[in-house]
C-alpha cells in the first residue's frame, strides 16, 4: 500500500527483529492516517530538498516489536508517527530548522523523527 508518492506502507513494517521473533507487525487500518501524516509532511519534502531516496530503519513498531527492541514505553512508532533514517548532518539540521516535528533525535547513525 502506498502511503505518498515514494513511501510504501511495507518499508514502516520491515523489521528484522520481527522475522527474527515471529513477529507479526503489521499495522493497524486506525494508524495509517499518521504513517500518510509523517510521509506527507516530514520525509516527502526531505526528499524532495535533497533530491535522493530516504530509507526507513524503522517505522511502526507493534506492542511486542517495541518491547523486543527495547523501545521507550511511549515510544511514538508505536502510533506510527515516527521514523528512524540513516544519519547526515544535512538531514538533521533541515528537519531541525524546516521541517515539523514534536520529537527530533540524533541518535548517531541513525535520526529519529517523530511528528
Ligand atoms: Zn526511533
Amino acid at each position: 500500500m502506498k502511503l505518498s508518492d515514494h513511501f510504501d506502507l511495507s518499508e514502516f513494517e520491515h523489521s528484522p527483529t520481527a522475522i527474527r521473533l515471529g513477529i507479526d507487525n503489521r499495522t493497524p487500518d486506525s494508524l495509517i492516517p499518521n504513517l500518510r501524516r509523517l510521509c506527507e509532511q516530514v520525509l516527502e519534502p526531505l526528499r524532495q530538498h535533497f533530491n535522493v531516496a530516504v530509507s526507513i530503519n524503522s517505522g511502526y513498531r507493534c506492542p511486542a516489536l517495541n518491547r523486543a527492541v527495547g523501545g521507550a514505553v511511549r515510544s511514538y512508532h508505536l502510533q506510527g508517527r515516527a521514523a528512524d533514517i540513516p544519519f547526515r548532518s544535512d538531514w538533521y539540521a533541515y528537519l531541525r530548522d524546516h521541517l515539523p516535528h514534536t520529537e527530533l533525535l540524533n541518535e548517531g547513525t541513525w535520526i529519529h523523527i517523530a511528528l
